[in-house]
């Protein structure tokens, strides 16, 4: 690989773009006040670049890359890693292997990471009747790394509902890569609400906990569905929420007669729990 290195930056540098550009460069970088160009092959530069230099460099294998940087992600109870991290979970913690990569929900958005904390606090293997589980529903499920979380702790059932089909198949594969069965997790394509496909809800009408990782305003048009799928008593979890939207959160689960609402803020990131 052939890479230019050019002294400054992308700001001191703004008027050399273009011909570098021009010149053939196939990608630029910043890296500690320098320029970065890279070509496929050495060119002829124009005069007003001329105080940089040339460098054969090794290839980067950037998957390999993005291997190593990858790191586990710990929430609650629970440790989130991809499958060839398996070994650095610390002892005590549920391993949750997800493949990165293929669905919303590897642990390294915070939004994610602060679901999988509210359901690690909520002690769900003696939740449920007679104590024996929590019945979970997570709306948008993504690689299904909620309902999988659930599971993982204790959940009897955790069904996992998503408007986009494709992560469908991705949330059942990561089921069997984590050996839960499908008596215990169940994944198919629905939501709740106004554009509702059919939400297959076989045998269970009302669930201990929901959980949610959506938006703002589908929270607000979505607190009544939320309500009526949890049983009295029972605890949601939202997510996804902007700090800046925080507020259309809280009038939606007043108006619906939710209490004790929590907010745990992680950045620009909100979660909210509530009870009904
Ligand atoms: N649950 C995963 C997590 O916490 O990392 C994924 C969350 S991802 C931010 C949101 C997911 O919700 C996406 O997979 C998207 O397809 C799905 N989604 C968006 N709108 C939805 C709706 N109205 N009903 C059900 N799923 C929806």
């Amino acid at each position: 690989m052939l890479v230019y290195h050019l002294p400054g930056t992308f700001q001191t540098r703004e008027t050399d773009l273009d011909a570098l550009w021009e010149a053939g460069a196939t990608g630029l970088e910043e890296r500690a006040g320098t320029l970065r160009v890279y070509f496929d092959g050495r060119v002829p530069l124009p005069p007003s670049v001329s105080d940089g230099e040339w460098h054969e460099e090794a290839d980067q294998d950037w998957q390999a890359e993005f291997r190593r940087t990858l790191r586990p992600v710990r929430a609650g109870r629970i440790t989130i890693v991809a499958p060839w991290q398996q070994e650095e979970v610390e002892p005590g913690q549920l391993p949750l292997v997800i493949e990165p990569g293929m669905a919303f929900g590897t642990g390294h958005h915070a939004t994610t990471r602060l679901a999988v904390e509210a359901l690690s606090a909520l002690g769900l293997d003696t939740r449920g009747p007679r104590g024996t589980g929590a019945r979970v529903l997570d709306v948008g499920t993504g690689s299904g790394v909620l309902a999988l979380a659930a599971a993982l702790l204790g959940a009897r059932f955790a069904f996992g509902v998503d408007i986009d089909p494709v992560t469908v198949p991705i949330a059942r594969e990561n089921a069997g890569i984590n050996g839960v069965p499908a008596s215990q997790v169940r994944f198919e394509e629905g939501t709740l609400g106004l554009d509702a496909l059919t939400f297959p809800e076989e045998g269970v009408d009302a669930y201990d906990v929901v959980v949610a990782n959506l938006y703002a305003e589908l929270h607000d048009l979505l607190a009544g569905e939320y309500a009526a799928h949890l049983v009295p008593g029972g605890d949601l979890i939202l997510t996804g929420i902007l700090t800046g939207k925080l507020e259309l959160v809280r009038e939606a689960l007043a108006r619906e007669g939710f209490d004790d609402v929590r907010e745990t803020v992680d950045g620009e990131w909100a979660l909210v729990t509530a009870r009904l």
